[in-house]
């Protein structure tokens, strides 16, 4: 059996950011990813193919409580859900470590402050390239040093958007985004600023995804191998029950088994549940880790709302993401509790609203989709969901469950509410404000789980976490978790740029231990 000095499972955020870090030791590292290679095709930038067609999804089934079945919108592939996503790269406000009273109740404390992370969210932006603009966002946390580069420029009808706001008196800001956009020097830019960036994977390979800055780096590494295809389906431990032993993968339709001193869990929230659940043991007979029942529990993937606007003047914005506004992120004038993030999402284009007529022409009847499409101006509202022990991952034969009851929803109604409210002085049409099914992938809410988070929260206390505050399994000595699966409460911002400064956290931990 080959054996490693460190297998990391899964490489997405955490793990491909994991392995970028680690590589350098010149320790043999062994990545495991049941994906594959994400084709570069001219489908990556095919509306059709990409949302109507689904084509990086994966056809996995998936059951809510009721043993409905669904297609999660997760994608398996080097880089995992940061191949598709939209790069929008916040930190968590310094407020989202401690605890925060919601309207359904509190956002738990994480077991580290926000200080200690810190260090790790700017070699996190410098290594994701991330763009942006220290001072405008009046809940940005304090930072050691500047965005590595500068905020990417809004496009005319967006600059009007953030005049308008300024003017309505919000505070918009350049929102943190992860493109390799060099406006000093566009023939030389990697990023052409393109249409189809929010949910497509990037042809140009010019988004800064965990393939293209975490992979692939690692793997100039001659101690990094990477294994695709490799679907790790149960770790084994030795007879105490004391540490991992064995990592069983499917490939190729054999199975293999390596070993490594220490294994590294970073399979996206609901599938590192799943492993560690399935690799039930007679010395660990919940489930690895789970000695406190927690691992597949508080799972939660925000309480999104993906909204277009109609804009009086037609909108030939290409590249939207660039603007955020948190002036309701703690809450409003007439409203105590958090209410969340307002950030821009990909263009609306004629082809996604496939499917959804009904409701866009119940909304705007004298519209035609081409029409709707040419006026958008696309909205991502997202809610601060709070982590509920019920709300869980379950599996029973190999099958995963998906248990989930929506909270925070009088704050997610508010927040819809208050950007309805501003459309009338920011040059849109007030009454149209018409949810975007397309974008969600899905309108069953469950299937929508870009955002899943929280199933194997770290902490100090044994008896209410499964992993120790350096994200090791308080019961086994050499498995760690590195994805969001460890975040005890998810804030109201994207959560991708949290979990690869976590994985750098550990992987300074792990370097240290690997001495
Ligand atoms: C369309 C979309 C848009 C998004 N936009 C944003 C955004 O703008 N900003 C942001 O911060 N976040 C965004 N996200 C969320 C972000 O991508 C995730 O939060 C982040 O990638 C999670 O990282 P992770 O390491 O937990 O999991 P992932 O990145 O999903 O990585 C998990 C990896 O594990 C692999 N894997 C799973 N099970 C196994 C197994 N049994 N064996 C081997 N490998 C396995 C998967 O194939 C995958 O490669 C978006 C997500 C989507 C889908
Ligand atoms: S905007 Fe840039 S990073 Fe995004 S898909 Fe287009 S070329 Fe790629």
């Amino acid at each position: 059996m080959d054996t490693y000095d460190v297998i990391i499972i899964g490489t997405g955020a955490g793990g491909g950011t994991l392995a970028r870090h680690l590589a350098p030791s010149g320790k043999r590292i062994l990545l495991l990813e049941r994906g594959d290679w994400l084709p570069r095709e001219l489908e990556n930038w095919l509306t059709e193919a990409v949302f109507v067609d689904n084509r990086y999804v994966t056809p996995d089934t998936w059951y809510d409580a009721d043993g409905t079945p669904f297609q999660p919108g997760v994608h398996y592939f080097v880089g995992g859900a940061t191949k598709l996503y939209g790069a929008a790269l916040y930190r968590l406000r310094k407020e989202d470590f401690g605890e925060l009273r919601h309207h359904d109740g509190v956002s738990p404390a994480w077991p580290i402050a926000y200080d200690e992370l810190e260090p790790y969210y700017t070699l996190a932006e410098q290594l994701y390239r991330v763009h942006g603009a220290r001072g405008e966002d009046p809940t940005e946390p304090p930072s050691s040093a500047p965005y590595p580069h500068p905020a990417v420029s809004h496009e005319p009808r967006i600059q009007q958007l953030a005049d308008d706001l300024v003017a309505a008196g919000y505070r918009p800001f350049h929102a943190p985004c992860g493109i390799m956009l060099d406006e000093s020097d566009p023939p030389f830019s990697t990023c052409i600023r393109c249409a189809t960036c929010d949910g497509f994977p990037c042809l140009a390979h010019a988004k800064s995804d965990a393939e293209v800055l975490g992979v692939r780096p690692a793997l100039e590494h001659p101690n990094v191998t990477l294994l695709t295809n490799a679907k790790v389906v149960r770790l084994d431990t030795n007879g105490e029950g004391t540490a991992v032993t064995e990592v069983v993968v499917e490939r190729d339709g054999a199975e293999e088994r390596f070993a490594g001193d220490v294994v590294v869990a970073a399979c996206g929230a609901a599938n590192t549940a799943k492993l560690l659940l399935q690799s039930a043991s007679d010395t660990h007979p919940n489930g690895l880790a789970n000695g406190s029942d927690q691992v597949g529990r508080n799972y939660m993937f925000h309480d999104s709302t993906a909204v277009l606007a109609l804009s009086r003047e037609e909108n030939a914005t290409a590249y939207q993401k660039t603007l955020g506004l948190n002036d309701f992120y703690f809450g409003s004038d007439d409203f105590d509790y958090p209410l969340g993030n307002v950030q821009m999402v990909g263009k609306s284009q004629a082809a996604m609203f496939r499917g959804e007529r009904p409701q866009a022409t119940r909304l705007a009847p004298e519209w035609t989709l081409e029409r709707m499409a040419r006026h958008a101006i696309d909205f991502w509202l997202s809610t601060e969901d709070l982590p509920r022990p019920e709300n869980r991952v379950t599996v029973n034969d190999g099958k995963l469950t998906l248990a989930y009851t929506e909270t925070n929803a009088e704050a997610k109604k508010r927040l819809y509410a208050k950007v309805k409210s501003m459309l009338g002085k920011l040059d849109m049409n007030p009454d149209h404000l018409i949810h975007r099914f397309a974008y969600m992938k899905n309108d069953i809410p469950i299937a929508g789980c870009a955002h899943q988070a929280g199933t194997c929260r770290f902490g100090t206390d044994a008896a209410t976490s499964a992993l120790d505050v350096n994200c090791k399994a308080h019961e086994l000595d050499n498995l760690y978790v590195v994805d969001t699966s460890v975040f005890p409460s998810i804030g109201a911002v994207n959560p991708a740029l949290t979990a690869m400064a976590n994985s750098l956290r550990v992987g300074d931990h792990l370097l240290e231990r690997l001495k």
